[in-house]
């Protein structure tokens, strides 16, 4: 895949705010009052990137399904008159076509339509000779798998200004989050990708207000790139996603609140720590080395003797040992009986 990453001015006092990306704003745009409102007090915080979703993919059929298109020139009031960019969701490819000809600076694929793969691909095809920044949103299912694919067939279509944003993902059972997020699957995600811009949104993991904080807090500590959040200039009249959006003035006392962590520490803080981590394992490795070469023994020994490899009691004995062992000092009995399980697997095929 092709990407930059991704860029997005912010003269946000904050400390936070000046190495990340921030964009804010309401869950939907409702009225142009609401929309120039809330975009006012945000721009008054220096934020520079506006969020407001227009058509609004909805679980259930007959809530308030986003204003539409007549929401634009709302969205084009905001970049004329307060020099904000403004974006928002597209579901399909006629959503594109009517944000792009009304100018908006960048566009993101919501969780729904990023779990559809013919919903992606046509928002993809859409895309194609257009020189728009995209953010994709994980898909509802924690699937890496349907979450790259979404991002690839983006990439394909020659947007190289994509970024990816962490939204949680849907669970059965109630959860102190409304999306619960799966920190490993981001991480895993940037492995996979290295250098892509990659977002949190605090706001719909949360689904409340008062969580909003510790999941960005969360998300900086583990080197997200910035933070799409929900702020509505008065959450308790919004008519989507009422109890998690921010007011600007509790966004700008959480703004200031977050903690930048440095990357890199200054000077060689861990050195000695590292040397010796990287001793353990040199002993670790050493030590495996010798324990599969006796194993390569035993079965030419049970081959001589005509004896089966497995032996289930054995094995037994083997991972209890370890487990009562590691356990006295200190060891996790599930991580050791995983552990056991590996080697003994690797044990096996070394002696067939
Ligand atoms: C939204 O951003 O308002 C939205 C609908 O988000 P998601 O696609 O993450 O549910
Ligand atoms: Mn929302």
């Amino acid at each position: 895949m092709d990407f930059k990453p991704l860029h997005i001015e912010n003269r946000c006092q904050f400390l936070v705010c000046k190495s990340k990306i921030i964009i804010a704003g309401p869950c939907s745009a409702e009225s142009e009052e609401q929309v120039m409102l809330t975009a006012r007090k945000l721009r008054d915080l220096g934020i520079c990137m506006f969020r407001a979703g227009i058509w609004k993919p909805r679980t259930n059929p007959g809530g308030f399904e986003g204003v539409g298109e007549q929401g634009l020139p709302w969205l084009q009031r905001v970049q004329k008159e307060l020099g904000m960019q403004v974006c928002v969701e597209v579901g399909n490819a006629n959503h594109l076509e009517k944000a792009l000809k009304s100018g908006v600076d960048m566009i993101w694929i919501g969780a729904r339509t990023s779990t559809s793969p013919f919903a992606t691909q046509e928002i993809a095809e859409a895309l194609r000779g257009v020189d728009i920044p995209v953010l994709v949103k994980n898909p509802i299912n924690a699937d890496l798998g349907l979450w790259m694919g979404a991002l690839e067939r983006i990439s394909r279509s020659g947007v190289t200004r994509l970024g990816t944003i962490h939204r949680g993902f849907s669970a059965y059972e109630k959860t102190l989050y409304r999306y619960p997020p799966q920190w490993q699957l981001p991480i895993e995600l940037r492995r996979r990708l290295p250098g892509i811009t990659i977002i949190c949104d605090p706001s719909h993991i949360s689904g409340r207000r008062k969580l909003v904080p510790a999941v960005s807090q969360h998300a900086l500590d583990l080197g997200f790139d910035g933070l799409m959040i929900e702020s509505h200039c008065c959450p308790e009249k919004a008519l989507t996603d009422a109890s998690q959006q921010l007011t600007p003035d509790e966004l700008s006392i959480m703004l200031s609140q977050l903690i930048l962590r440095d990357e890199v520490p200054s000077e060689d803080l861990f050195a000695g720590y590292r040397e010796h981590i990287d001793r353990c394992d040199a002993t670790i490795v050493k030590a495996l080395a010798e324990r599969m070469q006796v194993s390569r023994q035993m079965g030419e020994l049970k081959r001589k003797n005509n004896i089966l490899v497995l032996q289930s009691a054995r094995y037994e004995e083997v991972v209890s040992a370890a487990v009562a062992e590691g356990t006295a000092k200190g060891l996790s009995a599930d991580f050791l009986r995983k552990l056991f399980e590996l080697i003994h697997a690797e044990s096996i095929d070394q002696q067939l």
